[in-house]
């Protein structure tokens, strides 16, 4: 009987063993199958956001391509730039006459736009490329490096991204974060690449001013053109060069160029910002004064007419010198059409032409004919 009760009891311990050790290798396997529903789970997520980053990059790419002003091409870089590579603060900086001037509203976590123009060593427009990826300074408070950007105070990492167009440096965008290795190589990569987008972006806005502010010069003198001057027009004088053509003849065509130039540029000293000045045709110029009447106009072209006159020009060392006349018309309510505001000062001009040349005329409305009374026989 006690043989019996011990074997029971054996064989009741081996089970009890066994089922300890399928309820240890099952808790092992539900671990396993936990870590690894974790992984699925990661990766699930890493493909959301990899798939959201490549629409908001897609989308984002897309805005820049229809935009054509500077400041909203860099505050669009921004806001794409908040979503997709975290940092405290952005500044977008373009060359502006050699010096790289900040561009772009003013957002939440905004370096700002304070108008303040930064030069830096590193960034030269015409240079080599002076890096192709970003530039990342992780010790942005005490790095040399990191001065000219006017570090926030409270940032840890700078990174700088050049903004490449074929050939040069267009300028550069700064991102500046509170955390100390805030940048990753991946945020790195991609801040340039969205950075080269937003690139084409300024140099095809940049070629559109360009060819906007060239359509409204003339080439020759760099002063506004007849189309720009139409489009202001609110004529007040004109002004043609005497017996111009001569001055072509005798010395040729070049040193006549250099007399448009030279009288151009008398003309441009003597205006105050408010005036307008245009090459209208060949040898002449168009003047609006706003702010001025007739008597003003006149006083104002007297001034250039005895500039013009003495300016000393010399030709294979033959010295000569050169006049204009003027015609000036103010705006008759009457009729302030440009086009009939024109059509007065031309006929003054012709006047001034006619009386002998380097001179001023204002026009006056013709004489009212009286006809002649029959006389009393
Ligand atoms: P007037 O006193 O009556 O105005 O005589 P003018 O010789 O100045 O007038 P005309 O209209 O007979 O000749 C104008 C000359 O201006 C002829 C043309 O060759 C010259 N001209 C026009 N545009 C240019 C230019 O861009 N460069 C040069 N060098 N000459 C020009
Ligand atoms: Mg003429
Ligand atoms: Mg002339």
């Amino acid at each position: 009987m006690d043989d019996k009760v011990e074997l029971l009891q054996r064989r009741l311990e081996r089970e009890r063993l066994a089922r300890k050790q399928a309820e240890m290798i099952i808790e092992e396997k539900s671990r396993e199958l936990y870590y690894k529903n974790q992984e699925l789970e990661r990766a699930v997520k890493a493909e959301h956001l990899a798939r959201k980053e490549a629409d908001l990059l897609r989308q984002s790419l897309e805005a820049f391509t229809s935009k054509l002003d500077i400041d909203e091409i860099a505050s669009q870089l921004k806001s794409i730039l908040m979503q997709l590579v975290p940092h405290d603060h952005s500044a977008v900086y373009l060359f502006k006459g050699g010096v790289l001037a900040p561009c772009g509203q003013a957002q939440g976590s905004d370096k700002g736009g304070d108008g303040a123009t930064v030069c830096t060593p590193s960034l030269s427009p015409n240079g080599a490329r002076p890096s192709a990826r970003p530039i990342i300074i992780p010790n942005a408070q005490n790095d040399p490096q990191a001065k000219p950007w006017g570090v926030h105070p409270d940032s840890e990492t700078l990174m700088v991204v050049h903004l490449f167009a074929p050939g040069r440096v267009v300028g550069c965008l700064i991102l500046e974060s509170r955390q100390a290795d805030a940048f990753t190589p991946t945020a790195a990569r991609l801040a340039q690449a969205i950075a080269n987008e937003a690139s084409i972006a300024f140099e095809n806005s940049l070629l559109y001013r360009e060819v906007e502010r060239l359509s409204a010069l003339d080439a020759l003198t760099g002063i506004n053109n007849r189309r720009q001057f139409d489009l202001l027009a609110n004529v007040e004088f004109q002004m043609d060069l005497d017996h111009f053509k001569r001055v072509n003849d005798t010395h040729g065509h070049s040193v006549g160029d250099k007399v448009l130039v030279a009288v151009a540029d008398v003309c441009r000293r003597a205006l105050r910002t408010e005036d307008i000045l245009a090459r209208y045709g060949g040898e002449e110029f168009c003047f609006v004064l706003p702010q001025t009447d007739a008597k003003g106009a006149h006083a104002f072209a007297e001034r250039i007419r005895i500039a013009i006159e003495g300016l000393a020009f010399d030709s294979n060392g033959r010295a000569f010198s050169v006049t204009a006349s003027f015609g000036v018309s103010e705006r008759i309510a009457e009729d302030d059409s440009p086009g009939s505001i024109l059509e007065r000062s031309d006929q003054a001009l012709y006047e001034a032409k006619g009386g002998g040349r380097n001179r001023v005329v204002i026009w006056k409305p013709p004489e009212p004919q009286i006809e002649a009374l029959p006389q009393a026989k």
